[in-house]
């Protein structure tokens, strides 16, 4: 099989989470073995599931970097034909070259995460994986102002914490209209 680079992308509340585990899901029909991935920035490697905010689920193994990510992989590569990253933006730009190596080896490769900062800037790394992907789907959301397509993430009040995951209520889609860019943010 010859190698291929996925990248999902959108704004939170896209449908990313739903699209990479309709793939998965998809591949595992097909009998293509999947391991999937997740950040998790305290957390040591372990498994748990990816989940959309429709409450759909996969098993994901939990990785707080791209070596973490590299150590849980590549003991188990050649059981691996399609591998995933969700929430792509929490990895540093050595993802790059790591999916570039997996695509050589001729894996399946599906990509998902932010291309916006809440500041509305290019999201590193998804901006150069979709430069070098073999296909990439920009999701938009529903804005939750005005109901138009959203590009946007918008961060609602003025915390200072950098990076707060998965926190329910402190983010919206918005569409380019309905934007307020937080101009603190990178
Ligand atoms: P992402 O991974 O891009 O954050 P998810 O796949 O986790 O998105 O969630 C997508 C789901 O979120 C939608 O199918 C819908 O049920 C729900 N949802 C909640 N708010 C919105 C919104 N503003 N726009 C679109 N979908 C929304
Ligand atoms: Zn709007």
């Amino acid at each position: 099989h010859p190698g291929r680079m996925e990248v999902i992308t959108g704004p939170m509340f896209s449908g990313k989470s739903e699209e990479l585990i309709r793939r998965l899901k998809r591949a595992q029909i097909a009998r293509r073995r999947v391991i999937c991935f997740k950040p998790d920035l305290d957390a040591r490697y372990h498994a748990t599931a990816i989940a959309s905010h429709s409450a759909q689920t996969l098993s994901a193994v939990t990785v707080a970097t791209v070596e973490e990510l590299k150590a849980a992989l590549f003991p188990v590569i050649d059981q691996a034909d399609v591998i995933a990253v969700d929430e792509v933006q929490f990895f540093d730009k050595s993802l790059i070259p790591l999916s570039l190596e997996l695509v050589r080896r001729g894996k399946r490769v599906i990509l998902a995460g932010l291309d916006m900062t809440f500041a509305g800037r290019p999201f590193p790394p998804i901006p150069d994986l979709m430069a070098v992907a073999d296909d990439v789907l920009k999701l938009s959301a529903v804005c939750m102002q005005c109901g138009a397509p959203a590009i946007h993430t918008q961060r609602l009040g003025s915390s200072q914490t950098l990076v707060m995951v998965g926190a329910g209520g402190l983010y919206e889609a918005r569409c380019r209209a309905c934007f307020q860019p937080s101009h603190d943010e990178p």
